[in-house]
């Protein structure tokens, strides 16, 4: 079996990261490396899915508590000032795409987004 990944570790609170929300199935990190004013990972506590398709196809219900959470999150951002609730969810899906975490992870970003593009 493969090491576990840089997210199942921060979990496991053997290297720090800040963990903004958690429920049975899936937490909330800051991203190390902000790319908007809010930029959270949503990430299922089970590392056994590498990236969306596999998620998609093998626990829709686990994809669809991400969303919600990603919104959650989004719409708390806001409460403290950080946005108007709206959001990007962007799930990198193989190398090519950037991907570098082969943990299914979303990316939220929120806050301060330019209008209109994906830029
Ligand atoms: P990917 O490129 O795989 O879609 O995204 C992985 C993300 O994980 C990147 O945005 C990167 O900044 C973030 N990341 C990598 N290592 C760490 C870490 O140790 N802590 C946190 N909070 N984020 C990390």
């Amino acid at each position: 079996m493969s090491s576990p990944s840089i997210f199942t570790r921060i979990l496991a609170g053997d290297i720090p990261g800040e963990i903004l929300h958690e429920t049975e199935r899936v937490f909330v990190l800051r991203d190390i490396a902000p790319k908007a004013p809010v930029h959270l990972l949503v990430i299922p506590k089970t590392e056994q899915y590498a990236n969306v398709v596999e998620l998609a196809a093998g626990d829709p219900g686990l994809l669809a508590e991400m969303v919600e959470v990603a919104n959650a999150m989004a719409a708390a951002a806001a409460s403290s000032g950080q946005g108007d609730g709206d959001f990007r969810l962007i799930f990198n899906t193989g190398e090519g795409s950037g991907q570098t975490v082969f943990h299914v992870h979303a990316h939220v970003l929120a806050g301060g987004l330019s209008e209109g593009s994906l830029g």
